[in-house]
């Protein structure tokens, strides 16, 4: 019965996520922090859920103990946290929130690229110190300006929307052809952005091929004189290239949010002990430099709650591993729990040859209304939704499942 789930939430996740969990009667303990290991593998022991931000480290050791656990939601981004092989083999599901915060993001880019435009950080700097230098040499309107953006997801796109109503001009590389926003244009080549681009910014994923991506040569591929500004991961650009190209004066300014080595937490240093370059980095003029806060907003934690609370919902009451970051993606239509003798089984189970000729033996008794089977690495997971079972066969099926030995985990809802 999914009314006495027990939900742990650390790292006090957002209030938007724990009203959502608490409206449907789980029994929710929110915590303020996260939990020294021993006292988390106290804990773990007795919850069916748990919920956690980028802090607590859910290791094969901490999962060991996690005898009941089904689910992990993590209130964040990342999932680096969590070892999400040993929670599929567990047969743990595990959801996160990637694109809660895309609009914060763009939202960035766009300030970032005005503040550029104008020098506004040295500008502000300069007064700080109380040094009064009204300069309006190599400070520009955005407008009619052209925008280059590589990637265009989720953050890519909406930015796109934005820097229209700004008057830029936008145009975007992607390796996957897209349907433009507003009067944006793709383009074939990377080379063909920059040569265009006043301003180049880059919302790619971390992979190998984007790693050093924008190094010396596309650097002296962009125009003289024009803007970068990188917001995505840290390997994206190669900073020491960077550092020379705006030395030159090839480039005019430049933002970074993200690094390859990032400091653990706030009030740490950053300097060439973490970057051979840290501190080359920091003297150049015109360089916004953040710490990784392109989606850090209210907004964004907001929304992560909701987004993560919901695909938890879903996943404990309905199965639903749509957005499972560690699981094949399964659903069916939402569960009619007032239809009366129905249940729908969950088979999680090793991904080998001849399973589910043996379950669809054990289920093919009774009346299946629908199936839907899919596999990811290791791990299959399978949902059916049987009409017509008496409590007896419910109990029967269950057990059977359970004694098979490709089993991972079953569940039976109804
Ligand atoms: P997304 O998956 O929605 O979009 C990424 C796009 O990049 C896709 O359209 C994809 O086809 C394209 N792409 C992949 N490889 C490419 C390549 N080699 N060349 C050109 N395009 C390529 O991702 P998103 O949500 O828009 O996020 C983009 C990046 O921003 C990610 O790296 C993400 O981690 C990062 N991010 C940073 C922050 C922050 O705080 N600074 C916050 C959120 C996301």
């Amino acid at each position: 019965n999914t009314a006495d789930f027990k939900i742990l939430l650390l790292e006090n996740v957002n209030k938007t996520g724990v009203d959502l969990l608490e409206g449907v009667n789980y029994q929710v303990t929110s915590l303020k922090s996260s939990l020294p290991e021993d006292e988390l593998i106290e804990k773990i022991r007795d919850v069916q859920v748990i919920g956690i931000r980028s802090k607590t480290k859910l290791t094969e050791r901490v999962l060991k103990a996690a005898k009941n656990l089904i689910v992990i939601g993590c209130f964040c981004i990342g999932t680096n946290q969590v070892d999400l092989k040993y929670a599929a083999e567990r047969g743990i599901a595990v959801f996160n929130s990637p694109f809660s915060n895309s609009r914060s993001v763009a939202e960035l880019v766009i300030g970032e690229i005005i503040a550029l435009a104008r020098q506004l950080g040295d500008r502000s700097n300069e007064l700080h110190r109380g040094t009064w230098n009204k300069v309006s040499n190599g400070c520009w309107e955005i407008r009619g300006k052209t925008l280059g953006i590589i990637g265009y997801g989720h953050i890519g796109s909406q930015l796109s929307v934005l820097a229209e109503a700004f008057g830029m001009t936008v145009i975007y590389y992607d390796t996957v052809n897209l349907m433009a926003l507003g009067t944006a244009k793709q383009v074939p080549t990377l080379e063909e952005l920059f040569k265009a681009a006043d301003f180049v910014t880059c919302h790619v994923p971390e992979l190998p091929e984007t790693t050093g991506m924008i190094g010396r040569e596309e650097l002296s591929q962009m125009k003289r004189g024009s803007y970068l500004i990188n917001a995505s991961r840290g390997h994206v650009v190669d900073i020491p290239a960077l550092i020379n190209a705006m030395r030159s004066g090839q480039i005019a300014g430049a933002a970074l949010d993200v690094y390859p080595s990032e400091p653990g937490g706030n009030g740490d240093y950053f300097s060439n002990d973490l970057n051979p370059w840290a501190e080359d980095l920091r003297r150049l003029k015109n360089i916004i430099l953040t710490p990784h806060i392109g989606g850090s907003t209210e907004e964004a934690q907001s929304a992560i709650g909701i987004e993560v609370a919901q695909a938890l919902i879903r996943y404990i009451n309905d199965g639903a591993t749509l957005g499972a970051v560690n699981m094949p993606e399964v659903s069916l239509r939402s569960l009619t729990i007032d239809e009366p003798n129905h249940v729908r089984v969950i088979y999680i189970h090793r991904n080998v040859p001849g399973v589910l000729k043996t379950v669809n033996e054990i289920l093919g008794d009774h009346n299946v209304d629908k199936q839907m089977t899919d596999s990811r690495g290791d791990v299959a997971y399978l949902m059916a939704d049987i009409s017509d079972v008496s409590n007896t066969v419910i109990k029967d099926l269950y057990q059977r499942l359970e004694g098979l030995n490709s089993r991972i985990m079953t569940r039976v809802l109804f």
